[in-house]
């Protein structure tokens, strides 16, 4: 019999399985607080369990644990980045980050990705595996005792296409901000799609609380093919009327993410064509200068430049941000750490 993920177990799930095993229900209780709130690394971590019982679960169960191969320290903001083995031996990278409203983590959803964005190290050997619920967890249970900090904001926005890795994302979500365990709370994570539309669709169904951004990164569908080739299945348009309907079912605005690619996407008239798809829906934008690749020749926008984008967006009245360039020396890009790592 194949054993099961049981910290991919949502609590419900955990006391039918003890109630199967004839085992008392607050064992579900005990197993739970450990894995989700202790944050324990085995079965035999679990003291007040007896040992024939952790025995059982571990003939019973696997039990994700994330190791840490490598860790980089910014020497500029203290960002840090760590790469995980996974049990197959896989490696995924994740990213810690400071800021003055609390600590943030940056998890990957799948090893490698096949969105095949072009400005992008993630995807550059494709898709590997999905992550499973408990191996985006545990990237944040591991650096929250590697740091001895409490994280209070997750971003999925490390390596992989969360939409691409559905079902798993939402156990996930449901999990981490889940009253029984580190509860996180809904508002403080922050999913990030290349735009698969349909799932977009399906996930507002859903009703969570969390933010939703898209990778927009043209106004165009025709400088979006450039750049990203999800853009050939689905256009603009259809992104915009998946937008609405999140922001109406959920009543939670969407962020625009708009990675800034010197000569390609930065002129006056793509901040106002920029304005035009955001204004509608009361979006945010997050601006990011580029992080250049070397097996691309994109190059970033210059600072000038930067700034006159963003001055454009303002005057015409719309929320917007620069995303500080954390981490900039310690392989700052999607997908460089775990790339390096590979071809060593
Ligand atoms: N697959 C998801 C999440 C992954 S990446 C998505 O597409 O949204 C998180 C963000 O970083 C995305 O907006 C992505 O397009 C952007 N990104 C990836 N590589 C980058 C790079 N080299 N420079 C700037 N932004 C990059």
């Amino acid at each position: 019999m194949e054993k099961k993920d049981i910290k991919s177990m949502t609590y419900e799930e955990l006391e039918a399985e003890m109630e199967a095993l004839s085992e008392k229900k607050f064992r579900a209780k005990q197993c739970y607080e450990w894995m989700h709130i202790k944050l324990a690394r085995s079965f035999s971590e679990m003291t007040n369990l007896s040992k024939d019982f952790r025995e059982k679960c571990e003939n019973l169960f696997t039990f994700t644990a994330l190791e840490a191969v490598e860790v980089q320290e910014s020497k500029l903001d203290g960002t840090k980045k760590f790469l995980f083995k996974l049990s197959d031996g896989n490696v995924v990278e994740s990213v810690w980050m400071k800021y003055k409203h609390g600590n943030s983590v940056c998890i990957s959803s799948q090893v490698g990705c096949r969105m095949g964005c072009r400005f992008c190290a993630s995807t550059l050997d494709g898709l590997e595996r999905n992550l499973l619920p408990s191996e985006m967890l545990d990237q944040i249970y591991a650096i929250t005792r590697l740091t001895g900090e409490r994280v209070s904001n997750v971003v999925v926005m490390g390596t992989g296409e969360p939409m691409d890795n559905y079902d798993n994302l939402l156990r996930f979500i449901r999990l981490l901000t889940d009253e029984n365990g580190l509860h996180i709370s809904q508002r403080n994570v922050t999913v990030s799609t290349c735009g698969i539309v349909p799932k977009m669709y399906e996930l507002a169904e859903e009703k969570l609380q969390i933010t939703l951004a898209l990778s927009l990164h043209a106004t165009t569908d025709e400088k979006r093919r450039k750049l990203m080739p999800i853009a050939n299945r689905y256009s603009i348009e259809e992104l915009m009327g998946a937008c609405g309907n999140y922001f109406e079912k959920t009543g939670r605005r969407i962020t625009f993410e708009y990675s800034l690619v010197g000569g390609v996407n930065d002129t006056d008239e793509d901040a106002d064509k920029l304005s035009a798809l955001a204004r509608p829906l009361g979006c945010h934008v997050n601006l990011i200068p580029v992080n250049p690749i070397k097996e691309r020749d994109f190059v970033q926008s210059e600072g000038a430049r930067i700034a006159a984008f963003k001055n454009k967006l303002e005057k015409n009245k719309i929320n917007v941000t620069i995303r500080r360039e954390m981490g900039r020396d310690i392989d700052g890009a999607c997908g460089q750490l775990r790339r390096r790592h590979m071809q060593r």
